[in-house]
């Protein structure tokens, strides 16, 4: 492989777990991880706690699933980063699917969470990705355009004052939760429009070194190839990421 970029596997829990669940799952794929591959998890709210003390020295990073872009105040049932940063959060998905769909998050909200937890030093990990119906309507790249644009725009202030700190993940609504999977040159061919977006827009530098990670049923049997292709720099996984033994076989296919 031609560039730089370490892949990151990156877990995304979702509304699961327990104290139990969390504890066994952790212990089961930490023997995986070394320096050769960044591993995170992001977990529900109320366990980044324990999440943070069960990865304490050790070489995985952790985050929440969502932030506000709001420092504080009146807004119930909101986390902001300030208080994220109090677990030790390294890391913070913005924008997934589900939230999109199910909270209605518009790219600009997106937009206004990423720039938020950059500003207090954390890495959003910015999911972006378009439905079945668009894809087969021919709006692949409106679609990313629309929803990655209004994040550079308003991070591009970031690179000018070199603090430029933050992943793309490409999730193809389709491909989350189904089993179907991107082909990996269906995927390729978007982290290829996405970093030569990245190019126009904000310059070469930034371009090749911003990572950007596939998700959508990316399982141990598949990530090989997913991985080995030249824009793919990891993986958000969500289903995988619930057994040890699957995860562990992602971080295997990432080396
Ligand atoms: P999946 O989910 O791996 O279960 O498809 C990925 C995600 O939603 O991040």
């Amino acid at each position: 492989k031609q560039n730089s970029r370490k892949k990151l596997v990156a877990g995304n829990w979702k509304m699961n777990g327990s104290f139990d669940s969390n504890e066994a799952l952790v212990l089961g794929f930490l023997p995986e991880v070394d320096d050769q591959v960044d591993v995170s998890v992001f977990c529900p709210f109320p366990y980044l706690s324990q999440v943070g003390k069960l990865l304490e020295d050790q070489r995985v990073t952790f985050g929440a699933q969502d932030v506000s872009a709001k420092p504080g105040g009146a807004y119930t049932g909101d986390v902001s980063v300030d208080m994220l940063k109090e677990f030790g959060v390294k890391q913070v998905l913005v924008g997934h699917s589900e939230r999109r769909q199910y909270h209605a998050e518009s790219s600009v909200a997106v937009a206004e969470k990423a720039v938020a937890a950059i500003q207090g030093g954390i890495t959003p990990i910015v999911c972006v990705g378009e439905t079945l119906a668009e894809r087969e309507a021919g709006k692949v790249e409106a679609v990313i355009a629309s929803q990655l644009d209004p994040v550079v725009e308003r991070c591009s202030k970031f690179v000018e004052s070199g603090t430029w700190n933050l992943v793309i993940a490409y999730e193809p609504v389709w491909a989350i939760g189904t089993g179907v999977t991107a082909s990996p040159e269906q995927a390729q061919e978007v982290h290829a429009m996405i970093r030569a977006r990245l190019n126009a827009m904000l310059g070469p530098e930034v371009a090749q070194n911003t990572r950007i990670l596939y998700g959508g049923s990316v399982k141990p049997g598949n990530a090989s190839e997913i991985f080995a292709k030249v824009d793919i720099d990891g993986g958000l996984i969500g289903g995988a990421a619930l057994s040890s033994d699957d995860f562990s076989g992602i971080i295997r296919a990432a080396r």
